[in-house]
């Protein structure tokens, strides 16, 4: 394991030059030097995403300025976005890996500035259960939001995709019930996404959330289960929250009174 953080890294080579830093900063120690945590950057929320409100005004472009981490959808509900290392990918239902314009727009997506805090070897022989248990333990308490980034090597992989959609808009329940599925052999790849808070739930998806990237961008989607082989697993944390809603009629109408847990489950999962 390792950890690295942005205060304790500060090398102090002198109690002056300390004293001196510390006056600079108005005696406000390392804690105003560097900012100690990412901002997590949620556009729009799952409860809107479920029902229904698949088109968004936000850019990749714009996006990308928040993070180079995240997951997410794009408008019309046309795949599974992944960003990566400041890249975005497509999963489209045929489960082909696009790479989309930064013109495209998206209705929902979170993503952080990936700055990894802890690492560790991925077991082998986990499957996707086994993993948050594993992983959870390692990981401590769950009340900060953190983001997750699997690269490695796995005995299998199954994702989804869901297929781009016309207006008028099914809720997402009526549209995963028929998601195509998609199942890898042997395959290198990434896992990019986050394990949220519980309070967070209505805003993203609770728990575990994660898309599958293959390394030579054959496959991919938003994971359903895996058996690890090997790999690194690196975690960072968001102590900050910036959620923008959308500016469009249908986020405006949309009925996001009542928390619909069960729902976000059956599309999620
Ligand atoms: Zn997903």
């Amino acid at each position: 394991m390792t950890e690295k953080r942005g205060c304790a890294s500060i090398k102090w080579k002198s109690a002056a030059l300390l004293a001196a830093v510390a006056l600079m900063m108005g005696g406000g120690g390392c804690r105003t030097a560097v900012n100690p945590s990412a901002t997590l950057y949620q556009y729009s929320t799952i409860q809107a995403l479920i029902e229904g409100v698949y088109d968004g005004e936000m850019t990749l472009a714009q996006l990308r300025r928040y993070g180079d981490f995240g997951i997410g959808t794009f408008n019309a509900l046309d795949g599974e976005m992944i960003l990566l290392d400041g890249a975005f990918f497509q999963i489209r239902a045929d489960g082909r890996v696009y790479q989309p314009p930064l013109t495209a727009k998206t209705p929902f997506a979170a993503v952080v500035p990936f700055e990894p805090l802890k690492s560790w070897p991925l077991p082998p022989g986990l499957n996707y259960t086994a993993f948050q248990a594993w992983l959870n333990e390692r990981v401590g308490g769950d009340n900060v939001p953190v983001a997750v980034r699997v690269r490695g090597r796995f005995v299998r992989v199954r994702t989804r995709s869901v297929p781009a959609q016309s207006p008028p808009y099914r809720r997402l329940t009526e549209v995963t019930r028929n998601q195509p599925e998609f199942a890898m052999e042997s395959i290198e790849g990434s896992l990019v996404g986050f394990r949220l808070p519980s309070y967070l739930a209505g805003v993203n998806v609770a728990g575990y959330h994660l898309h599958f990237l293959a390394a030579d961008l054959s496959a991919g989607g938003h994971l359903l289960d895996f058996e690890t082989q090997e790999g690194t697993v690196e975690i960072g944390r968001a102590r900050q929250l910036r959620l923008d809603l959308p500016e469009t009629a249908s986020f405006d109408a949309a009925d996001l009174k009542e928390g619909k847990q069960a729902d976000v489950h059956a599309v999620e999962r």
